[in-house]
């Protein structure tokens, strides 16, 4: 049994079914396993709310930033490209680092940590730079939590001829996402967040007419998604290379579950619910958010150390003692504290955590 509830932006809280599934070896060359793999990429697009006619899910192993990596030099020819990145925490800041690491030229439009990115700072460069090709950004900034419009954004983006990548790691599957009606070129999450399932690979869905040119483009073997799309095709579902059986036994029943749930829509309002119950309750034990409600995402909450002496250490440990881990902050200059809602919860844990941070808070408070 598991020590604790996760309260993190991945890996998180799974069924016991979803671990239960895992019980099983599955060959990586018969056809049961590899209809698991066709179940899973068709339930996928229906997710992301994606024809199979204009687009094809792409599944490759190792975490969501391998997706990302595999989808950039993948995506991005090796001659007369250029990347404009809208950049408002370190998950836009990790695509810069991999478009640095793979010699890509690109542009950063770097806004603030806690606000969504302007559309119009994206306009401004995307205007007076015709060498620009690509365009990548994030939907939910999971380092503060704070929600990216993409229903803008993407269609600007498109309007200027260029192809856009979007890494919906932390929403997809938790927000709604019209991928095929936005027009999205690619739209990349993975398996142990808003899907539910534990960590061991990422996917990528892919608008079919864009891959198609992308043969010869990838610097790495292992990582080029191109490859790996044409041998999930042809062969019905065969992973290249060894796959993550368990992992995704596990996630075929995430999706499974997500399904009976009521799909995205009452996934997303579920986790709206516990996420206002959260950002409530905190305020009401003098618990700011550093992201305004309006550009706050469902999925994971930003508060900002209530003093200057708060121990968050033993703030930490105290909770993680009650069976609750939260997570350390990543803004710069904003000493602050995360707290996830995605994952196998509902409001009665928001409500036990609540309970537990008023009790903790009270011992810390006569300790100091
Ligand atoms: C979790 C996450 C990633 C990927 O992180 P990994 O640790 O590689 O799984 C990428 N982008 C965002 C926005 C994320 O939340």
């Amino acid at each position: 049994m598991t020590p604790y509830l996760l309260l993190t932006p991945g890996p998180l809280t799974t069924t016991a079914s979803v671990k239960a599934a895992m019980q099983n070896d599955y060959s990586t060359w018969d056809d049961d396993y590899n209809a698991i793999t066709q179940h899973l990429r068709t339930g996928l697009l229906r997710l992301a709310q994606a024809s199979p006619d204009n687009y094809a899910s792409v599944l490759i192993q190792g975490s969501g930033s391998f997706a990302v990596e595999a989808t950039l030099q993948t995506a991005i020819p090796k001659t007369n490209a250029c990347v404009l990145v809208g950049v408002n925490g370190a998950y836009g800041r990790r695509i810069v680092e991999m478009l640095e690491y793979l010699d890509i030229d690109h542009i950063a439009v770097v806004g603030s940590e806690t606000q969504p990115l302007a559309l119009a700072d994206l306009e401004k460069i995307a205007q007076t730079h015709p060498e620009l090709t690509h365009f990548a950004m994030i939907h939910c900034e999971t380092t503060t939590g704070v929600l990216n419009p993409i229903e803008t954004i993407v269609p600007a983006m498109r309007a200027h001829g260029l192809v856009t990548i979007i890494d919906a790691m932390s929403s997809f599957a938790g927000i709604p996402i019209a991928t095929e009606m936005l027009g999205i070129d690619y739209l990349i999450s993975s398996a142990n967040k808003c899907l539910q399932g534990v960590p061991g690979f990422g996917f990528v869905i892919a608008k079919r007419s864009t891959i198609a040119q992308t043969q010869g483009n990838a610097r790495s073997l292992s990582l080029d998604l191109f490859e790996q799309l044409a041998c999930m095709e042809v062969y019905n579902g065969k992973w290249r290379f060894t796959s993550p059986t368990h992992v995704v036994l596990a996630a075929a029943q995430a999706l499974d579950e997500l399904v009976e749930e009521g799909g995205v829509a009452a996934r997303y309002r579920r986790f709206r619910a516990c996420q206002h119950m959260l950002a409530t309750g905190m305020q009401e034990l003098a618990f700011e958010r550093i992201v305004a409600p309006a550009d706050q995402s469902p999925i994971i909450t930003s508060f900002a150390y209530p003093s200057e002496d708060f121990d968050f250490p033993a703030f930490y440990q105290a909770l993680k003692a009650r069976g609750f881990v939260i997570y350390p902050g990543k803004v710069a200059k904003l000493p602050s504290f995360r707290i996830g809602n995605i994952g196998d919860l509902d409001t009665t844990d928001i409500r036990a955590l609540l309970a537990a941070i008023r009790v903790v808070q009270a011992e810390l408070a006569v300790t100091v």
